[in-house]
């Protein structure tokens, strides 16, 4: 089982209209109301202030879908004319004057702001995506992220009804820093306060139960850890290394982190990994993490991705889907070195050996593109833009490239850029003309695959890994794997060849034993003892895997393997105790009193109380095993409506199969 990423990609939002050129919006007070009957309907009323550049007869404002629409215009000219896409304001707007237009809304979203549901009427949290959504869908805002606005939110939210039921009250999160909190009977108004303009997309609030602990980084900016009530175990596995690397960032960028205060948190069935909301990082609590969790998936690439990009996003960011890498490379590369100044350099070339792996496999299917390509892959615009910095780097030297993004950030600090506005820097700091690099790296869509291998033969533990190679069985071999190499390379080696894996192969590294469980699924008798001794390792990918190869391998032992991992739950999937519940079941001779117990257990995750890989997890088993009862169809059912597109298309196809 690999970790699958699902960062964003932004691809290619083609620019309608050039409103930027005429106006200026400065300034935003939103009120955002969330109703009593909560049935995911919002009003709002929102007070926008903006300069008018050139002499313009109309303007724009893009709100999708919106039940009700009023404005006012200078709190003298109103109106409502609005087209189910754009709301628009007919005036003689003169160039160089100020105004301010009011507008409340009512609308019920079908995107870009999600209300989870814990169970019929009972809705556990509300959280936003803009990137790729458009907060237009919920807030009239725009589209185009070339408007950059200071925006302060105030939220209004009800305490105390069926729907937020409990009794720890929830928290609003939101944008910038939390100023003020009026708590009525029944309701709360959550003022949030931003300081410096940003564009919609990145506009956010999270809504749930939530506790938090804060630390200040060595520059003084707090940084909010929120995390479930339920999940005080988990925090400190969850949130390692996170002052480490924002101390870091700073240091590594020069430029001061640029908002108020870093928050994060974690929200259930959230569409991608993270998002890197201006001073919020949402992400999905699947990689919330215990300390044994921790060791196969966490959250520091996530995090230190998101921070990085509230420099290279969120303070800069990229005109055009063309400069998209501008966000997404540089995310992915800073991101890496933070990685690199915890885990150290092997790290740091491994992964960057990763990334032209993953490159490879896709120019062999030819979907190669030009780095500038605006229809680039999540994989284009994230490897390679974060291979172009290495490459560029190590071309012009630390010096010249840390000059050159410092002086790139404090140029266009809250601005739009393009890709030639950072390469200008570099030439300017480095006296390099970087015409013939630019052309190489960034136009063309050749992947320049063996001058990113020479690069990485700079790292001993890279030429270790290249040299080591068991695919036609040589002398050597038969050593490797009581050798002193890498981790690493004696992985490829099983997987090369499992003949080569012996009794004391098992006294190597929790990673090396990690791979004997997944490329051993036969186990020779005489390595059954070694075997189990799997199940003790502290990483549930080996647990899940040993146990179901075990279970596999010896039935007459299954009762004995049972017993010795029935209290393990495993991730925030359950991964280890879906396949527990459904082995338990299918054990004829194990626990037959309590059968019915694990089959009501089984089928209960594929109820919406839970977060959508649970549920996948226990369709995919029960579906197996031929025991998808009334119930779980309906969850089924229930689940082809689900906001996460790849889960819905995993429930309909599902469906379709029965
Ligand atoms: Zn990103």
């Amino acid at each position: 089982m690999k970790r699958i990423l699902f960062l964003l990609c932004f691809c290619g939002n083609i620019l309608l209209a050039q409103q930027t050129e005429y106006v200026d919006f400065k300034t935003a007070k939103a009120h955002i109301l969330f109703g009593d009957a909560f049935d995911g309907e919002l009003n709002g009323a929102i007070s926008y202030k903006f300069e008018v550049l050139k002499d313009t007869d109309s303007i724009f404002i893009d709100a999708k879908g919106f039940q009700s629409v009023k404005y006012s215009l200078d709190r003298k000219l109103e109106d409502s004319t609005y087209n189910g896409n754009q709301i628009i304001v007919k005036y003689p707007f003169k160039s160089n004057t100020s105004h301010e237009l009011l507008i409340a809304w009512e609308t019920k979203p079908q995107k870009a702001i999600y209300f989870v549901k814990k169970g019929k009427n009972q809705h556990e949290q509300i959280w936003t995506q803009g990137q790729g959504k458009y907060t237009s869908n919920w807030m009239p805002s725009f589209d185009d992220m070339n408007e950059k606005v200071e925006f302060d939110l105030n939220i209004i939210y009800r305490e105390g009804n069926e729907i937020f039921s409990g009794n720890q009250p929830s928290i609003v999160i939101s944008n910038g820093k939390l100023v003020n909190k009026e708590i009525a009977p029944n309701s709360t108004v959550w003022h949030y306060d931003m300081q410096q303009p940003i564009p919609s997309y990145l506009v956010a609030l999270a809504i749930g139960k939530y506790n938090k602990k804060v630390e200040y980084s060595k520059s003084g900016i707090p940084l909010e850890m929120y995390y479930y009530p339920e999940d005080s175990l988990k925090f400190e596995p969850t949130y390692r290394y996170t002052k480490q690397m924002f101390d870091f960032l700073e240091e590594e960028i020069g430029v001061p982190y640029p908002w108020q205060n870093y928050k994060m948190v974690p929200v259930k069935d959230f569409l991608y990994a993270g998002m890197e909301n201006t001073s919020l990082n949402i992400y999905s609590d699947s990689f919330v993490v215990d300390s044994i969790g921790f060791v196969d998936k966490n959250f520091v690439n996530i995090n230190a991705h998101e921070l990085a990009h509230q420099w290279f996003g969120d303070m800069v960011t990229a005109t055009h889907g063309t400069h998209h890498w501008l966000q997404e490379g540089f995310a992915t590369y800073y991101a890496l070195l933070a990685e690199k100044d915890i885990f150290g350099e092997n790290y740091y070339y491994w992964r960057l050996y990763e990334y032209a792996e993953e490159l490879l496999a896709q120019d062999k299917t030819g979907q190669s593109t030009s780095l500038l390509d605006p229809k680039s892959s999540s994989t284009t615009f994230y490897k390679k833009g974060c291979w172009v910095l290495h490459i560029l780097r190590e071309k012009v030297g630390d010096k010249a490239f840390r000059d050159a993004v410092k002086n790139y950030l404090e140029k266009h600090q809250f601005k739009n850029v393009e890709t030639n506005d950072f390469i200008s820097e570099v030439e300017k700091s480095s006296g390099e003309d970087l015409s013939e690099f630019t052309n190489k790296w960034l136009n063309k869509k050749e992947l320049l695959y063996n001058e990113m291998i020479e690069s990485l033969k700079k790292s001993k533990f890279i030429q270790e890994y290249l040299m080591v190679d068991c695919e036609m069985k040589t002398s050597k071999c038969k050593d490797y794997l009581s050798s002193w190499i890498s981790d690493e390379a004696k992985s490829k080696v099983i997987s090369q060849n499992r003949e080569l894996v012996k009794s004391e192969s098992f006294k190597n590294s929790i990673k090396v034993r990690q791979s004997i469980a997944q490329y051993l699924n036969e186990i020779p008798l005489k390595m059954k003892e070694d075997y189990e001794s799997l199940l003790n390792d502290k990483s549930y990918i080996t647990i899940e895997t040993a146990l179901f190869n075990l279970w596999r391998n010896f039935p007459k032992d299954r009762t004995k393997y049972l017993n010795q991992t029935k209290d393990i739950i495993g991730f925030n999937n359950k991964n280890m105790r879906t396949l527990w519940l459904t082995l338990a079941l299918i054990t004829e001779d194990y626990e037959p009193e309590n059968k019915r117990e694990y089959f009501e257990e089984l089928t209960d995750y594929t109820s919406p109380k839970y977060g959508f890989e649970v549920r996948q997890n226990t369709f995919q088993y029960l579906n197996q095993i031929n025991a998808c009862n009334d119930d779980c169809k309906a969850n089924l059912k229930q689940a082809t409506t689900h906001h996460n597109w790849r889960f819905k298309k995993f429930a309909k196809s599902l469906l379709e199969s029965k």
